[in-house]
């Protein structure tokens, strides 16, 4: 930990855009439960891939409001920033699959970017000269595009170079985040993780995917040589991250997550089958891995990301708690102890196409 004598501080009203997706819904129980002094606001549009039951059952659900909205409606968050009085807006609403982003780019570019510019428009008329307050933006290490194999990982000075359309909408947002600390003062800080996995993923993710697939018996699909190369952080440790940066992250400064956990998907895959083998030997065909079917690689998919945290682990003191194999088998027993959930997925996906999830 670094000897800056940083002002430490506490949020007492944070209000959580996209708080009913993955990352979301498990930083809204984080925050509950980090603080019993703080209260949480959840703004989320509920699209297909916010549901309502990713916040089920919260402990401290006296200290929790949900509201149902878009980050969009300037308006609406203007309100809610008056009515809860927040003093720290935490943005992780997003479109957020990158296979959708090459099929549709218009939505990212909408919500990704549009969206966090009209949130950052509501946060700078409310919070006019108030230095107590921030506003933490959520992006991913994808910004910084395709690392060479023998290149160092990326710090928070690597320029950006997005690859996917989803990834240049979130370039795009980061800009205009700093560009609002920079011009207009608004008190900003912004973290970078890598691939995030844990309970309640949408199974659109590889890890999701892999594991319904497999338990259901229906062929796993890999793209191209399954040697691109990610590095893979459990979503509890990107919301310890996020809250640190919260409670002491420095304005206009951006801190990069990472597991130090990098390793090729097909490798991730293998042992995923094989993690299965051992918890689900009565659920579909074991070896799993008999499932792992490639199929065409993704049109411009970057070969390797890998991330440089030490930054926040130096400056802010935080550091990744859970293994990647501790994690991975966590993820697992999760998904099989919550058949309810995945037939929560299956059932609203059902209503909101009208056909067979
Ligand atoms: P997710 O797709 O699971 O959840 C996104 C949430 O945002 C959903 O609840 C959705 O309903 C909500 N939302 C979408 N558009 C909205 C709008 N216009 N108004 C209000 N709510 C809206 O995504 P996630 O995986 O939890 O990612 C959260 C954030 O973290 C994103 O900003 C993403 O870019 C970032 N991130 C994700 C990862 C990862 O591995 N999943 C890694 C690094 C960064």
């Amino acid at each position: 930990m670094s000897t800056d004598a940083r002002a430490e501080r506490t949020p007492q009203s944070v209000l959580v855009t996209g708080g009913a997706g993955f990352i979301g819904s498990a930083f809204v129980r984080h925050a509950l439960a980090a603080s019993p002094e703080t209260r949480v606001v959840t703004l989320d549009a509920l699209t297909y891939a916010g549901l309502r039951a990713n916040l089920d059952g919260l402990a401290h659900a006296d200290r929790h409001t949900f509201v149902e909205g878009d980050i969009r409606d300037t308006a609406l968050v203007a309100r809610l920033l008056r009515e809860h009085d927040v003093d720290t807006l935490v943005h992780f609403a997003a479109e957020s699959h990158v296979d959708r982003s090459i099929d549709g780019p218009q939505a990212f570019v909408e919500t990704n970017v549009l969206g966090t510019q009209s949130l950052l428009d509501a946060a700078r008329a409310a919070w006019t000269g108030r230095d107590d307050v921030r506003f933490h933006h959520v992006s991913t290490d994808e910004v910084y595009g395709d690392l060479p194999p023998d290149a160092a990982p990326f710090t928070e000075d690597t320029p950006y170079a997005p690859s996917s359309p989803y990834a240049a909408s979130k370039a795009g947002s980061d800009h205009l985040v700093r560009a609002a600390f920079r011009t207009h003062g608004l008190p900003v800080t912004l973290s970078n993780c890598s691939n995030n996995y844990g309970p309640r993923q949408y199974p659109e993710k590889l890890i999701p995917v892999a594991i319904t697939r497999a338990l259901a018996g229906e062929p796993i699909p890999v793209y191209g040589d399954g040697r691109q190369r990610r590095d893979w952080l459990h979503v509890d440790d990107h919301c310890a991250a996020v809250w640190r940066v919260l409670e002491a992250g420095q304005p206009g400064r951006t801190y990069n997550v990472g597991g130090d956990a990098e390793v090729e998907n097909r490798v991730l895959l293998a042992d995923l089958c094989e993690t299965l083998d051992r918890l689900a030997p009565d659920r579909g065909p074991v070896p799993h891995a008999a499932l792992l079917t490639p199929v065409p690689d993704r049109p411009g998919h970057d070969r390797r990301y890998a991330i440089d945290s030490r930054r926040l682990q130096t400056e802010l003191g935080w550091a990744p708690s859970v293994s990647l194999a501790q994690g991975l088998e966590a993820t697992v027993r999760w998904y099989l102890a919550n058949d309810s959930w995945l037939a929560a997925v299956a059932d609203e996906r059902r209503q909101r196409d009208g056909v067979e999830a």
